[in-house]
């Protein structure tokens, strides 16, 4: 992370993003009809303020909930598939510091696993992430817990931090740079406000996951589970999809088909149905337990970093109240108890 610190007062920031709407798709968070998301901007002054966090993540812009991957057309015995890549630069204004961390979780899996996926690179290449430092943690953040904080600069390719009549700006990537290079800007002198901090929660050991496997606690905290799913559709880092084929209206005698793509949750009952119907986690609890696990264990064994970014998503989407961090300092304290034993 760079040392170098820029001023740049609110009304110049307002203009220079005015300037950046008109010659790439910039997206920042936005309220439609009263819900706060990220999503393209026109002008600066569409930009929401003084928010915790979008309701959903910033992953919807790499990995967006339904994309077609290709199209198929098919002429009397002719087959033609045409690959439908994203294209366009973007930049991401107001990214808070725990979703830049949830797309360096995707990164893991999408870009640094092979085989590579080209729809998430294409995204991946050509978007700038700005971000903005958070004065606070909210009710349900934790992102201190798990690695993160809330002025975390490490993922994002320019971050700002309001002060006094406007931001602190520090360039972090060559991308962020480059970015910054028309900002006209002075150099700030100051001291960066710290964020105001919660306490954290109990990070439980990844060794500390396999013994509670077979613990009741899954079938116990799943009883009040809906398995609606809403839960790994606002993560910033769940990223199971389903692939399906639907038919679409053709003319001149073709025939079309679209390939999409759309997001899925191993909390769904039917994720892990395989052929002749079987279910090997027919069960919630085996379900939930899944979850859990992937956040904090199979994920960061197989690709790395935890799948949890401290977002508190999950929390505030669960309609039956169930808190990864109850999870966490479940988990946490029956390592401790197994350790005294
Ligand atoms: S707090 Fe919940 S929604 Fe946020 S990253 Fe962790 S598991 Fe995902
Ligand atoms: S949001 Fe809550 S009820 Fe819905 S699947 Fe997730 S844990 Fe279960």
């Amino acid at each position: 992370m760079t040392a170098t610190v820029y001023f740049v007062s609110r009304e110049r920031l307002a203009g220079w993003l005015d300037g950046l709407a008109e010659t790439k798709t910039l997206i920042a968070p936005r309220e439609i009809e009263g819900v706060l998301l990220y999503r393209p901007v026109q002008s600066s002054a569409e930009i929401a303020r003084g928010y915790t966090r979008p309701v959903l993540s910033a992953k919807e812009v790499f990995f967006p909930s339904t994309e077609r991957l290709l199209t198929i057309e098919r002429t009397g015995q002719q087959i033609a598939l045409h690959e439908a890549l994203p294209e366009g630069e973007q930049v991401i204004f107001g990214v808070r510091p725990c979703d830049a961390r949830g797309v360096r979780v995707l990164d893991a899996l999408f870009l640094e696993t092979q085989p590579i996926d080209a729809h998430y690179a294409r995204r991946r290449a050509s978007t700038t992430l700005i971000g903005l430092a958070c004065p606070t943690m909210g009710d349900t953040c934790f992102c201190t817990s798990v690695g993160g904080a809330p002025d975390d600069a490490s993922d994002v390719d320019v971050m700002l931090t309001e002060v006094e009549g406007g931001y602190a700006v520090q360039p972090v990537t060559d991308h962020g740079w480059a970015l910054i290079a028309r900002l006209g800007r002075e150099e700030f002198t100051g001291e960066l406000p710290p964020p105001v901090l919660s306490e954290p929660v109990p990070l439980p050991p990844i060794e500390a996951w396999p013994p509670q496997f077979s613990s009741a606690f899954w079938q116990d905290i799943s009883e009040r589970c809906l398995s609606c799913r809403i839960c790994a559709y606002v993560c910033p880092t769940c990223r199971c999809f389903d692939v399906r084929d639907e038919a679409m209206p053709g003319g001149n005698g073709q025939r079309q088909f679209e390939r999409l793509r759309c997001w899925d949750s191993c909390t769904g009952e039917a994720y892990r149905r395989i052929a002749g119907g079987h279910n090997p986690r027919a069960v919630k609890g085996d379900r939930l337990r899944n979850r859990f696990f992937c956040k904090f264990h199979y994920y960061a064994q197989q690709y790395g970093p935890l799948a949890c970014t401290g977002c508190g998503r999950c929390i505030d989407a669960c309609p039956v109240n169930i808190d990864i961090t109850e999870v966490m300092t479940a988990i946490a304290a029956a390592h401790r108890t197994e350790g005294d034993a």
